[in-house]
């Protein structure tokens, strides 16, 4: 393990969690935000969780001297790089925005790195550069066909770190294809902290759970699964955050990919059942039509990390809800009341 850590984007939902378990092993983390998704309120709980404090820079990546100003400043050994938009329906509405954020914040990154003599990377990827799979569960071999511009930048980011490592084996990059990532923190200070209506299916049924939406939609239960709703392959965030650690610690000269997820296909109405067991809350829902772009399952095949990781996602549905539960309930508005609270009338 390096002794200094570069996180982008460790304000944001994945990246405080892998912060945490960093500095729980003593590592010195620096984060470079921009908060576009997140709160400096975050970087307070890492503080607090990691029992060491982080360097926290304000900044955006897509200003490469000040990005180059870190790398002066720190004895940068490695780099976690989380940051970048996620929103697979605003990438619909607003491709450019993502194309010129998620690429050119990487270019901007890897010209750093490069320029500073640090050649180790762990990148966040995503299952949904799969699209929809034809072989389940998906290993990392399945042809890739992502279906909406947040996919496709993280498709060619693939590309760029693969061509990269290709052409300079100083380069040691792992690759990791997140599944569904949920779950908080056990302390309950600190979880995922979505601005406007969530997206995602256990965001939004956290907030009918805490009182501040009225009823989840279900997207469709005409589906091809067992119960007629989406199979996903949820995974604890704190599983997600030792699965970085581990990539970090087993970096090998070139770049490889990964799927981190459990390999367990769980469906809405599961998540609703659980969440009821859990809150004690009952989930009033509809069923309403399908949503625009998505797939009956997704479930991952995580054999490969598990074998040249030697890691495993073993926390249950239970453990991620129970926790998930626990950060929405001791903060029902997220980090910033007044602040979400203004974003969603925004919204
Ligand atoms: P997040 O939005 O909570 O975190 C991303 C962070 O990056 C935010 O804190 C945001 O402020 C920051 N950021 C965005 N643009 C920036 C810029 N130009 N400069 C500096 N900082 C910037 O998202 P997350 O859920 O923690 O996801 C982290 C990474 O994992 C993302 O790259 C995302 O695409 C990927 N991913 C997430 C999921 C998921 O379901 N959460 C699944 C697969 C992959
Ligand atoms: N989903 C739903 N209602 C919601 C959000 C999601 O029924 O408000 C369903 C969605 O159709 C999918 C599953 O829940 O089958 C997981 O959706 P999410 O957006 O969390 O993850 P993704 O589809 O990106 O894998």
């Amino acid at each position: 393990m390096s002794e200094t850590i570069l996180v982008t984007g460790g304000a944001g939902y994945i990246g405080s969690h892998t912060a945490v378990a960093l500095a729980e092993r003593d590592v010195q983390v620096v984060i470079v935000d921009n908060l576009a998704n997140s709160s400096a309120k975050a970087i307070e709980a890492i503080d607090r969780l990691g029992g060491r404090r982080v360097i926290f820079h304000e900044i955006d990546l897509l200003d490469a001297d000040a990005l180059g100003d870190v790398f002066q400043a720190h004895p940068i050994d490695a780099v976690i790089h989380f940051a970048g938009l996620k929103a697979v329906g605003e990438s619909v509405e607003k491709p450019l925005d993502y194309y010129r954020t998620n690429l050119l914040s990487t270019m901007n990154l890897l010209d750093q790195m490069a320029a500073n003599d640090v050649w180790d990377l762990v990148f966040s990827s995503s299952a949904t550069v799969y699209g929809d799979p034809k072989i389940l569960p998906i290993p990392e071999t399945a042809p890739l066909g992502p279906t909406n511009p947040y996919g496709r930048t993280k498709h060619m980011i693939e590309d760029i770190c693969r061509d990269a490592a290709a052409a300079d084996r100083r380069w040691r990059i792992s690759l990791l294809r997140y599944f569904n990532p949920v779950g908080a923190h056990p302390s309950g200070e600190l979880g995922e902290d979505p601005r406007g209506i969530p997206n995602n299916l256990v965001p939004f049924v956290m907030q009918v759970a805490v009182g501040r939406r009225e009823r989840l939609s279900v997207f469709g239960d005409d589906w091809e699964t067992d119960d007629g709703t989406g199979v996903r392959d949820y995974i604890h965030v704190l599983d997600l955050a030792s699965g970085h650690v581990s990539a970090l610690d087993r970096l090998e000269p070139g770049c490889d990919e990964f799927n981190l997820g459990t390999g367990t296909g769980v469906s809405v109405f599961d998540i609703v059942k659980t969440v009821e067991n859990v809150t004690g809350v009952s989930i009033p829902y509809e069923v309403v039509d399908r949503r625009p772009g998505d797939i009956a399952t997704s479930l991952a095949d995580p054999s490969k990390a598990n074998e040249k990781l030697e890691w495993r996602a073993d926390r249950s549905v239970d453990t991620m809800l129970t926790d998930s539960w626990r950060w929405q309930s001791n903060h029902p508005n997220g980090f910033n009341d007044e602040q979400h609270l203004t974003a969603e009338a925004e919204g």
